[in-house]
């Protein structure tokens, strides 16, 4: 599998078919998934890739953020971001919905930085309603004036950040910020992990 076509999908969503040149199927939204490449930005049907060597998606994790991330070591980012972040972007069927994980990854990518996390969590209102709450957390960063950001915080604050209900939460009929489990595709443009 070495032919593609670009295409961007950026203006248009959905895009109604796959970056595979010998498929000629449209995407049907319902009841099929299809896998995203960031750096080529195409979509595939799951069933046009093939599996990749990496297989767990905690492996996939680390490649993903030595690819994506200017600081390698991702024990600098909290957890929380680094499992939105850098999961397979994908979108369809009965996991990902029409509307897919895009925005909640790209949103997440943005939060990989320390500059980015620190300017939210003194700016935001999120963050400045939390502190103005007595924590009694445990872990996490110690910000500012005493302030503890968990990975619960950030991952509440994503969740309200895309609209998601807390009584949602590992509740697979509504969308959630991470999926584990998901397979790793090979990309057939650019070889790397999708
Ligand atoms: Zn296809
Ligand atoms: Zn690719």
């Amino acid at each position: 599998m070495t032919k593609w076509i670009i295409t961007s999908v950026s203006q248009a969503e959905p895009t109604p078919h796959c970056a595979n040149i010998d498929c000629e199927r449209l995407w049907n939204p319902g009841s099929e998934e299809q896998w995203y490449c960031w750096k080529y930005d195409l979509w595939f049907h799951t069933a046009c890739l093939e599996e990749h060597v990496v297989s767990k998606q905690e492996e996939y994790m680390v490649m993903m953020a030595e690819k994506y991330l200017q600081s390698p070591d991702i024990s600098e980012i909290p957890q929380a971001i680094v499992e939105v972040a850098l999961q397979p972007t994908a979108h369809g069927g009965s996991l990902h919905f029409a509307a897919g994980n895009m925005q909640i990854i790209k949103f997440a990518h943005g939060l990989c930085k320390s500059e980015a996390q620190n300017e939210l969590i003194t700016n935001h209102s999120w963050f400045i309603a939390h502190s103005l709450e007595d924590g009694d957390d445990n872990g996490g960063n110690n910000v500012g004036d005493g302030d503890v950001i968990t990975d619960e915080d950030w991952r509440r604050f994503m969740e309200d950040e895309h609209g998601m209900k807390e009584e949602e939460q590992g509740n697979d009929r509504f969308e959630q910020l991470t999926v584990h489990g998901q397979m790793i595709f090979t990309c057939p443009s650019c070889n790397n992990a999708i």
